[in-house]
């Protein structure tokens, strides 16, 4: 299976869930199984010789993929998490969105100096979500992070919002 073929799998439903949106719907990717194997196996590739030890997955698509990565490169997994949901206690990073703000959390005791991280989530749209992921675990002070999406909408350039050293990486890609 190659890659055009998994990003043919990708359902685009326009105007979703507001007009303008071209929504990439993943769950006709995940749903089949071959599909689900031959991605899998194409997103740890890179990763395989980085020394990962925790996998971040961003609420709530990035749950999906996350811990199947963490299992394939031997790593654990830890939650990114909206307000209110995690039990202990929490680091937390604000960030503005289009309209108003969004606030995002992590366990205080999640990550330590030891650990090189890849956070992974579906998709890289404007980049918000994982420009404010990237400075709460930078905060942590953790050894290294690599940056991991299944999708990224290339003609938002939101790569160009991250520090210049952070590798970032995405395996289908679409213009809008
Ligand atoms: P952003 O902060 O703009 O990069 O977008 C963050 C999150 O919104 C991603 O994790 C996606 O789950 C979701 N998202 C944004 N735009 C789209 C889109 N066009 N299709 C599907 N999901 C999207």
């Amino acid at each position: 299976m190659n890659l055009e073929e998994l990003k043919k799998s990708v359902r685009n439903i326009p105007d979703f869930p507001i007009p303008g949106i071209q929504f990439k719907d993943v769950t006709t990717l995940f749903k089949d199984s071959g599909n689900l194997k031959a991605l899998t196996a194409e997103l740890v590739k890179k990763y395989r010789n980085k020394g990962i030890t925790k996998v971040v997955g961003i609420e709530s698509r990035g749950f999906i993929l996350g811990p199947i990565m963490a299992l394939e490169l031997g790593a654990g997994f830890v939650p990114i998490r909206k307000p209110g949901k995690l039990p202990a206690e929490t680091f937390e990073e604000t960030y503005e969105k289009e309209y108003g703000s969004d606030t995002i959390q992590i366990h205080k005791d999640a990550l330590t100096s030891n650990d090189v991280v890849l956070i992974h989530d579906d998709l890289l749209a404007t980049g918000g979500t994982m420009l404010a992921a990237y400075r709460l675990i930078k905060q942590m002070g953790v050894k290294n992070i690599y940056i991991n999406f299944l999708i990224e909408l290339e003609e938002l350039k939101a790569r160009e919002l991250f520090p210049s050293g952070v590798e970032i990486d995405a395996l289908i890609k679409f213009e809008i």
